[in-house]
């Protein structure tokens, strides 16, 4: 009769909305999951360096941060290395920049192959890079950073494409937050007297932070 028609009517009418709203709400996730994968693409596009893939300067900072706070709390030691390629501005002059960037970039291979998981990468300028490693001494710094600086001198050239054998060589100075740094700015900026102390003291050596001088 009419008032079965009718409920029918309306429960066909009950059904279909349900569908439209099953897909909604399946159209809605997609929409999630989407928003969520740009997001993590943005994250990366802001805090990584295009050329190395390193973390960029600002993206270091906010990760010494965090690791600088951890040591205080854990009583653990921390350490900072800046390593800046030797005569850069020669490879550029000779080679052209496209050579230079392919030198950073096999510079920043070397480092980042050499690493634990935990350290930090940073591009921190130009041909300067701010590594950071937590719960390490002064002394397991300096052997990390001398590992590297053979590393680089004996393979980041050959990675470079080039007429002549380019050799790379960096210099490498180390701080430790035992050496009286109060601030992630003042750890770097110690790690940073002492790559001067390895420039003028001929390059393509590491050095760690003279506390005499500090
Ligand atoms: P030193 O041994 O004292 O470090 O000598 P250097 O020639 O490396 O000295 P300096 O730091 O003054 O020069 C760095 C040069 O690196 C200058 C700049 O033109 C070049 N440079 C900086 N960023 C880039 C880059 O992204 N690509 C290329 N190709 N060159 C860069
Ligand atoms: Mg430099
Ligand atoms: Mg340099």
């Amino acid at each position: 009769d009419d008032r079965t028609a009718e409920l029918q009517r309306a429960n066909d009418r009950l059904t279909q909305l349900n569908q439209s709203l099953v897909m909604a709400v399946t159209d809605l996730d997609a929409a999630q999951t989407e928003i969520s994968r740009k997001n993590a693409e943005l994250e990366q596009l802001a805090s990584r360096d295009s050329l190395t893939g390193c973390l960029n300067r600002r993206a270091m900072y906010v990760n010494l941060e965090t690791v600088f706070a951890e040591s205080r709390e854990q009583g653990s030691e921390l350490c900072c290395v800046m390593i800046d390629i030797d005569h850069f501005k020669r490879v550029n002059d000779q080679f052209g920049h496209m050579v230079g960037d392919h030198a950073i970039q096999a510079v920043a291979a070397c480092l980042g192959n050499a690493v634990r998981l935990t350290d930090i990468v940073g591009r921190y300028g130009g041909e300067e890079f701010c590594l950071v490693f937590p719960r390490t001494t002064l002394a397991e710094a300096a052997d990390m950073a001398e590992r590297l600086r053979i590393c680089i001198e004996a393979e980041a050239g050959a990675r470079v494409r080039t007429s002549i054998r380019l050799t790379l060589t960096v210099s490498c100075g180390v701080s430790s937050t035992k050496l009286g740094a109060h601030t992630p700015l003042e750890l770097v900026d110690q790690a940073d007297k002492a790559l001067y102390a390895a420039k003028e003291s001929g390059r393509n050596c590491v050095m760690a932070l003279d506390t005499t001088l500090a």
